[in-house]
């Protein structure tokens, strides 16, 4: 039984020294198992889609404030539905000071949207949360379930994540659920349960961590070693830091009337006679506005009127709260509208809950097959991409008057004069079909990542099927 006349400090005092988390300024594990990829399921409110790894070796530095992830060996995808297959190579993954990005070789790729929930990652281990309970001076609750008793600490880090930590009986960390602002999601729930704790050294250490996040498994390991106070500090690369603060867009014309915008999603503008049609408000508000206001200085005096979401993924409909600000109208497949009115009525932050929801109600037009906007000269039809396993929700979009097709994720060309891949990309191969299945004739294809192709190279990569 607890001895429940015991406040809140004196319950971390216990549960600090029932895991030696006093002198403990870093800590590295290596654990094998299943990782999950957030934000890329291919059912829009689906499961995220599943891996297994032979070793992810974990870096967490108290002190400094970092995180880092590394995967080795083999990483395997259980199926190929949804998002996720890395465009760019896993690499290591890092988190400090309000930054993140991963590691490929010599070259940094920046994940801003990613900071936030890497960050708090640091503070929901189990040495972590005492500290994080400590320094925000958690609140204690005795709870009851089942007959079990626990120690239930909560706090919040202003304006960064709020957790609750449950202590079984030994005080030993034994659930943390947080909360972390992420993206178009808004404030997300996260459960992370420790058990099988042994012991390592000087500190004790759970064996086995499972996590969800929104609802989904998102990490299940089984711990195999683990090294505390070693020496663990990396920089931040000035590209990292740089890319912090979106750099000013673009827009490149690539028709009459017709705008990309590139970077590392290649938004579009259409041109019509009293408004603007955008296509996607990817990764962040800041980078959508920054795709915006690119799109303002092409097309002046023309209000953005609707912005084409291609499907539900992280990457592509993170900026989805600055379409709502712009005031523009969310063209999106049908199956989004109910999780999207979900996501972006939650609070925007944690830091101004209630304050930071949107500035006004989104609104939406939604497609279920086929959708034509047309202001008497130009139309642009909008055609679901039927039966892909990348998302269900897939939409594309056809300029027929320039024979452009706008499509995202079922087909990303390589560098010029690539060689086409040793094995045909299912996602395209279905891409294919759609297109021969609406007979549209397309003489470019203006893809969300790379290069502006012709219609060939589509064929060419999916080994000339016709
Ligand atoms: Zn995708």
């Amino acid at each position: 039984m607890f001895d429940q006349t015991l406040d809140a400090a004196g319950v971390l005092e216990r549960a600090s020294g029932a895991i030696g988390a006093d002198g403990l300024t870093s800590l590295r594990y290596t654990a094998t198992g299943t990782e999950y990829i957030f934000g890329q399921s291919a059912r829009p409110g689906g499961p995220w889609p599943k891996y297994s790894f032979d070793l992810m070796i974990t870096s967490l530095n108290y002190e400094t404030g970092s995180w880092s992830e590394e995967l080795t060996g083999q990483r395997i995808r259980a199926e190929m539905r949804g998002g996720g297959e890395p465009s760019l190579p896993r690499g290591t993954t890092y988190a400090k000071e309000g930054y993140s990005w991963s590691q490929a070789g010599a070259k940094s790729y920046p994940a801003p949207w990613h900071a936030e929930n890497r960050l708090h990652q640091i503070w929901i281990t189990p040495h972590g949360v005492i500290k994080a309970a400590l320094r925000n001076h958690a609140a204690l609750q005795w709870q009851t379930q089942g007959g079990k008793s626990s120690a239930a600490m909560s706090f919040v880090e202003p304006g960064r994540f709020g957790a609750t930590a449950f202590l079984n009986e030994e005080f030993l960390v034994e659930r943390v659920e947080s909360r972390v602002a992420v993206t178009y999601y808004g404030v997300l729930p996260f459960v992370t349960t420790y058990s099988d704790y042994k012991n390592f050294g000087p500190v004790k250490f759970p064996t086995r961590i499972q996590r969800s996040q929104g609802g989904f498994p998102i990490l299940d390991v089984i711990v195999k070693e683990v090294q505390p106070n070693v020496a663990i500090d990396f920089e931040i690369p000035d590209s990292v830091r740089q890319s912090s603060v979106p750099a000013p867009k673009k827009a490149v014309k690539v028709a009459d009337g017709v705008w990309e915008i590139p970077g590392s999603h290649n938004c579009v503008a259409i041109e019509m006679r009293d408004h603007i049609v955008v296509v996607e408000a990817p990764l962040t508000d800041d980078i959508a506005v920054a795709v915006f206001d690119a799109v303002k200085r092409e097309i002046p005096n023309k209000p953005i009127r609707y912005v084409v979401n291609t499907h539900h993924h992280i990457d592509h409909a993170g900026g989805l709260r600055a379409v709502v600000d712009e005031g523009a109208t969310i063209v999106t497949h049908a199956l989004n509208k109910p999780l999207y009115q979900g996501y972006l009525a939650a609070p925007r932050t944690l830091a101004s809950a209630g304050l930071a929801q949107a500035k006004q109600d989104a609104v939406y037009k939604t497609v279920d097959d086929k959708l034509v906007m047309s202001d008497g000269a130009r139309s642009v039809e909008i055609h679901h991409v039927r039966g892909n396993d990348h998302a269900e929700d897939l939409i594309m979009v056809y300029l027929p008057g320039e024979k452009l097709l706008v499509e995202a994720d079922a087909f990303t060309p390589g560098p010029p004069n690539s060689p086409p891949p040793a094995q045909a990309d299912a996602f395209a191969v279905n891409l294919v079909e759609n297109i021969e299945r609406l007979k549209l004739p397309i003489d470019r294809i203006l893809p969300m990542h790379g290069p502006i192709v012709p219609l060939q190279e589509l064929y060419r990569a999916v080994g000339g099927i016709h």
